[in-house]
């Protein structure tokens, strides 16, 4: 086992002093084993996964490691600066509004131009190896990512950043994306051919998500690689190689627990287990787990403004008609409409609710995972 520790240089300021971000390596010994990327704070007030990254780095030396790693507790230098007022504005761009997690490389023609640029009649005779494909293409990807970057026209600052981080992950086999809802119970967004990969984790709520591209690391990581598959199978190739990719989403925003850091890293080292990249390691208390598809993670925008009062907390059951939230109107506070019941559409599991007591018509109140029907 081997740690080194770089400042990669992500941005400067005005007078050209340099501003970086810490990345870790640790070498297992061999560079047979598979590679596991993970990073904190692309949204930069999610901080919890930067406090998993440290329980992390102090944990895997004490393990029998069968994998490399490289981890990243502070990715985004951008957003770890912008302030308003006593908060950390750190899931936009606050100079474009761009969402720091919107932005990763994606090509969906990326495996076909791959492989018109590998010599056909070989390809057909089974003369690349699933390896030789796996190494090449992995290539193919960073240079497509580098020639975005170095491109005429340039790109945005949160393409900037998300192509840089995106060099990283590419060397991955898996690859895991540290995130914080707003005011939020812990849940994983996993690819809906994961699932029973993504249980290991053993965080309460799976989101699962159609293995398609929209924008963030997780699905930039792995649908490259289902283009591939889907496109070798045109040319009778079977490959099934895939990225593991999943956004974990540890709690609440602005917010640091130590000690629940210990569990979130359990369970993160309970899956590279469960998956041979490490052996030892603290055990886990099995949870209860709900797998709710995307289709059923519902929003719901308040219709009022006001200030409201959240009864339903986050990882909260509600039943449908219960009521979660009160908004208060303080021009009809001498009238029945000072005060408005908001009652869920459906019954389910409140994954997080708005941080703000502060809202507008339009607002994101709650998301609730809803019950099948
Ligand atoms: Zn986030």
């Amino acid at each position: 086992m081997k740690m080194t520790k770089e400042l990669l240089t992500l941005n400067q300021d005005i007078a050209g002093q340099e501003i970086g971000i810490p990345v870790y390596h640790i070498d297992s010994g061999s560079n047979e084993n598979p590679t596991v990327y993970i990073q904190s704070a692309v949204h930069a007030a999610e901080m919890q996964g930067s406090a998993v990254i440290y329980q992390l780095i102090k944990m895997l030396p004490k393990l029998k490691l069968q994998a490399n790693f490289i981890l990243v507790p502070n990715c985004n230098p951008f957003g770890r600066t912008q302030r308003a007022g006593e908060y950390l504005q750190g899931r936009f761009d606050a100079t474009t509004g761009n969402n720091w997690n919107r932005f990763y490389y994606y090509h969906k023609n990326i495996a076909k131009q791959f492989i018109s640029s590998l010599k056909i009649k070989e390809l057909v005779a089974g003369e690349y190896s699933s390896l030789d494909l796996r190494s090449k293409f992995r290539q193919y990807l960073k240079e497509s990512i580098v020639h975005s970057i170095n491109s005429e026209w340039g790109v945005n600052t949160a393409q900037y950043l998300n192509y840089k981080l995106q060099l990283l992950a590419a060397n991955a086999d898996y690859v895991i994306d540290l995130h914080t809802g707003p005011s939020s119970t812990r849940h994983i967004y996993s690819p809906d051919f994961l699932i029973d990969d993504a249980l290991h984790f053993n965080i309460e709520n799976i989101i699962s998500i159609p293995p398609s591209f929209a924008g963030a690391l997780d699905e930039a990581s792995f649908t490259p690689w289902i283009d591939l598959g889907n496109t070798l199978k045109e040319y009778g190739i079977e490959f099934n190689y895939r990225v593991k990719a999943f956004t974990v989403e540890l709690g609440s925003q602005e917010n640091i627990c130590l000690t629940q850091a210990f569990d979130d890293m359990a369970g993160i080292v309970n899956y590279m287990r469960s998956q041979q990249l490490v052996a030892g390691g603290p055990g886990i208390v099995k949870k209860a787990i709900t797998v709710t598809p995307l289709t059923n993670y519902k929003t719901l925008f308040s219709k009022h403004a006001g200030m409201v009062e959240y009864l339903a907390k986050a990882g909260d059951r509600v039943l449908q008609g219960q009521t979660i939230a009160r908004v208060l109107n303080s021009l009809e506070f001498d009238s029945d409409l000072g005060l408005v019941n908001i009652t869920a559409p459906s019954s389910g599991i409140v994954i997080l609710h708005y941080p703000s007591a502060a809202v507008q018509v339009g607002t994101q109140l709650y998301k609730i995972a809803v019950d099948e029907n």
